[in-house]
């Protein structure tokens, strides 16, 4: 439904491999200091001063993690690099380099990989990351974006999924269970759209979820905001599956266990009654939902007094000894297993 078919279509063999790799990263410029060589060689060059670098990949495969029925490609491009920023943030460390490859089919012609250029290229000056190389190779349906980024972070700074320890408060920063209602309503709205393609969908009460969805943000602030408070957290990790596996993951890897507060967990109003127009538990989607890019942390106690109040940093619990077992303690005060159920790619 977002397709504009009056649009030029130019094929890509019109232009070949090198002539598109071109075309579309001419306009890309380089700003980290650490950025000594971009696209137009075997190899990017990174220069790396007594610093860790930070790498994390990330696929995004049609038909499996997007619905180009209503993903504008240019929405696509930029949340292909803000998933990718978020994973550098979750290390508390800073990304500085991209490498987006890319399998297209002949199906696509030129303006559309013009357009996923584009929405990367606002992520990139958005985020200042520099693109410094990448793959472009054919599909025989689908596309498929790889996008690999790179950060930096000192030692000291560096935060690992294993550090938090029993009596850490669990804390959330903004709010969760956004993008699984944006695409729920996304969902409903294109199956309309195939029973009546004239009918224009309105989303104009939907429009904080469905930007959720389409345009997640990278909490990167978040470790600028950490800097300036002088916290550092002793586990953390980005929201990409529900909240209930993240926070399993942190457990496991830290070998503790939590209790979780139901009433804490923060919802946006929008949440909350879009959940009641689809007949959804507003926790369970907080818990199952995904695809949020927000960071969740366990902070020592001792730096409570230096979050408390900050409205991006919201305390939904804390870490206890491993024999007490994961829970979730519900507003009725009775207490009940955290299960994953987030996201699953099989
Ligand atoms: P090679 O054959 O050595 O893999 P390529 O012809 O694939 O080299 O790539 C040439 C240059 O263009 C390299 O610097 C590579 O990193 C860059 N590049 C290729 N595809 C992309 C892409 N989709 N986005 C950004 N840079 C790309
Ligand atoms: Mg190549």
């Amino acid at each position: 439904m977002i397709e504009d078919k009056s649009s030029q279509r130019t094929p890509l063999s019109q232009l070949g491999e090198f002539a598109l790799i071109d075309h579309l990263t001419k306009d890309f410029t380089l700003n980290q200091n650490s950025s000594v060589l971009g696209v137009g060689d075997d190899a990017a060059v990174i220069k790396c001063i007594d610093e860790n670098l930070v790498v994390s990949t990330d696929m995004l495969v049609e038909g499996v993690h997007f619905n180009l029925a209503y993903t504008p490609l240019k929405h696509l491009g930029y949340k292909a690099v803000v998933v990718n920023l978020s994973d550098i943030a979750a290390m508390n460390a800073t990304p500085t380099q991209i490498t987006v490859s890319v399998a297209v089919s002949n199906r696509f012609p030129v303006e559309a990989l013009e357009e996923l250029y584009a929405g990367i290229q606002t992520a990139c000056n958005y985020y200042k990351v520099d693109l410094v190389g990448g793959d472009t190779t054919s599909s025989t349906s689908g596309l498929i974006i790889s996008v690999t980024v790179i950060g930096f972070s000192n030692s000291e700074n560096l935060v690992y999924r294993s550090g938090a320890k029993p009596n850490d408060l669990l804390v959330v920063t903004g709010d969760i269970g956004g993008a699984y209602m944006g695409l729920q309503v996304l969902e409903r709205e294109n199956e309309v759209f195939k029973v009546n393609p004239n009918n224009q969908p309105d989303l104009s009460m939907y429009t904080y979820i469905v930007e959720r969805q389409l345009k997640p943000e990278a909490r990167t602030d978040i470790v600028e905001l950490l800097k300036k408070l002088e916290v550092k957290p002793t586990a953390m990790i980005d929201i990409s599956d529900g909240l209930s596996s993240e926070i399993i993951h942190l457990c496991k890897r830290s070998k503790t266990g939590v209790d979780l507060f139901e009433n804490k967990i923060p919802l946006d109003p929008q949440v909350i009654s879009t959940c009641e127009e689809f007949n959804l538990d507003s926790t369970t989607i907080a818990l199952s939902g995904g695809e949020d890019y927000e960071l969740l942390m366990t902070i020592d106690q001792k730096d409570y007094d230096k979050i408390k109040g900050n409205p991006n940093l919201t305390v939904i619990g804390y870490m206890t000894e491993p024999s007490k077992g994961m829970h979730l303690v519900t507003r009725g005060d009775t207490k009940v297993e955290l299960i994953a159920k987030g996201w699953q790619s099989f």
